[in-house]
This record gives structure tokens, C-alpha cells and sequence, in this order.
């Protein structure tokens, strides 16, 4: 279930690359093109859904594993004890731009509250 013109969907079925930190059946991790953090991770989901207002019930595991993942690489990066934040931006007032399903891990520098 991938969109042919969904730069996610690309990244997920390697036809563009990315630097991938962890992959399962259903998620794929990799380093955000423009970081802003000094560590900046992408989780997205294999198949194209294009925003976490379209999670449906049966996809409560996906989403479960999404935060897990981020969970982990943020202690193989080093920032576990320092602390991160884990973000979803959803449409337009939440700042979306790729409509393809992602977290974003976010760490290795104070965040501020509130966020922009
Ligand atoms: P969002 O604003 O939540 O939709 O964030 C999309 C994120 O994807 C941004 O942080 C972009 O820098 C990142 N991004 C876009 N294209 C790529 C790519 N080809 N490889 C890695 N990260 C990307
Ligand atoms: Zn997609």
C-alpha cells in the first residue's frame, strides 16, 4: 500500500535513499535531510497513511511500535538519560509537510516549551 509520489513511500521502498537507523515489517527509521536537533530521527510507517487524524483502531500497534522505536534509538544515541522529545505533526496548524505517517525523535539539545 504505498503512493507512487510520496517521497516516504520512496525512502520506505529504498528508490530514493536515506540514512536508515532501524527498519521491521512495519516501520522504517532514518536521519532527517535537514536535522533540527543534533539528533534528528524520522519514524514512519511501510504503508502510506497520510496523518495520524487517519489512525484507525487496528492501527494502534503500529502507532505503539512507531514510539517504541523512537524509545530505543534515542538510548542508542546517547540521549536517553539527557532526555528527548518525540513529535507529530498533523495538517496544516500542526505543521505538516509530508503527508505520509512519521514521528519525529528529537534530541541532544534543551527543547523549548511551548514549541513554536
Ligand atoms: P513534517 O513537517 O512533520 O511533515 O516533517 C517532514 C520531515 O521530513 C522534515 O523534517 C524534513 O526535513 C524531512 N524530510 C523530507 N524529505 C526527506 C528525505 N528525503 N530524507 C530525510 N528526511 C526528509
Ligand atoms: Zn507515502
Amino acid at each position: 500500500m504505498q503512493k507512487d509520489d510520496c517521497i516516504f513511500c520512496k525512502i520506505a521502498a529504498k528508490k530514493i535513499p536515506s540514512k536508515a537507523v532501524y527498519e521491521d515489517d512495519e516501520i522504517v527509521a532514518f536521519e532527517d535531510i535537514n536535522p533540527q536537533a543534533p539528533v534528528h530521527i524520522v519514524v514512519i510507517s511501510k504503508n502510506h497513511i497520510e496523518k495520524l487524524s487517519d489512525l484507525a483502531e487496528k492501527d494502534s500497534q503500529l502507532a505503539g511500535r512507531m514510539v517504541m522505536a523512537a524509545k530505543n534509538i534515542a538510548k542508542e544515541n546517547g540521549i536517553q538519560e539527557s532526555g528527548y522529545r518525540i513529535v507529530m505533526n498533523c495538517n496544516k496548524d500542526g505543521g505538516q509537510a509530508v503527508f505520509h505517517l512519521h514521528l519525529h525523535l528529537l534530541g541532544g539539545r534543551a527543547m523549548k516549551w511551548p514549541p513554536g
